[in-house]
């Protein structure tokens, strides 16, 4: 009933939504390839309302954390605007964290993220994403700051989790790098390679403890609906199909959607 109107809606703002092409702190991190396609103009798959709604809870997110850092009188909070940003030679862009603050005289930059449980578990361990991690190294370096402070929030139960990012030179030279590689004039190697073995053999063919085929993938140790584009972070690229050619989604055993190559790619 009401549903469909929303969606429509945000289906319309994400159809109307300008795509950049600018290197930010956001997708400094991401692929490299990818980071090609959107710098040389790809438009790639149109966004999903969906999607955008993704970012809305995000911002809001951030809305509530910054509210809350008031509320627990934090000083020298700074809530990111525009006028705040620095600009980054090597990104040839102007960056802003979401916010800035001080201990012991430290300033501080930090970063917030909305996460899924799963993802939060990771966090909770100090394992952060690289692309989260690039983006606060961008900021510490625009912001003159030695460390960062990535402050996570678990979508699902609204616990919270945070980890201290250290100034990283090997980070910031990576970074610099992709840059270098998503300005050039071709296009740089997949990072990601396509999954052809079959998962649960490990491409043996065999089971484990009496060598017998595997009734899967019929002992031929390929994943039978492949060869399938990596799950993450292909399954989810806007670019998938400029990059790997034409495929077509499958579901895997386990009730996933997965890129199955079709075409010349696929007998390659
Ligand atoms: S499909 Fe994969 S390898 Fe290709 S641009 Fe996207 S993330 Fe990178
Ligand atoms: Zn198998």
């Amino acid at each position: 009933m009401l549903v469909d109107a929303i969606m429509d809606a945000l289906d319309k703002a994400a159809a109307e939504r300008e795509q950049s092409n600018r290197i930010g702190a956001h997708n400094v991190g991401t692929c490299v390839r990818k980071l090609w396609y959107t710098v040389h103009g790809y438009k790639g798959e149109p966004l999903q309302g969906r999607a955008l709604a993704v970012f809305d809870l995000g911002n809001r997110v951030e809305d509530a954390i910054m509210a809350f850092l008031e509320q627990a009188k934090v000083a020298h909070i700074r809530a990111a605007r525009q006028q705040d940003a620095v600009y980054v030679e090597e990104l040839g862009g102007r960056v802003v964290p979401d916010f800035l603050f001080e201990v012991d005289g430290e300033t501080i930059v930090g970063e917030i993220k909305s996460m899924s449980d799963f993802a939060f578990a990771r966090a909770e361990r100090g394992d952060i994403d690289d692309q989260y991690l690039c983006q606060v190294e961008v900021y510490m370096r625009a912001f003159g700051t030695k460390r960062g402070l990535l402050v996570a929030y678990r979508k699902e139960t609204s616990h919270l989790a945070e980890v201290l990012v250290e100034r990283d030179d090997a980070r910031w030279e990576r970074i610099k790098a992709n840059v270098a590689q998503a300005c050039a004039d071709t296009p740089p190697e997949r990072p990601y390679k396509l999954a052809i073995d079959c998962e649960d053999c490990g491409g043996s063919g065999k089971t484990p403890a009496k060598g017998l085929a595997h009734k899967a993938c019929n002992g031929t140790g390929r994943i039978p609906y492949g060869p399938i584009i990596p799950r993450f972070p292909c399954g989810y690229c806007q670019y998938r199909e400029e990059c790997w050619g034409a495929l077509e989604m499958v579901m895997d055993p386990k009730g996933r959607p997965v890129w199955r190559l079709t075409g010349e790619g696929a007998a390659a």
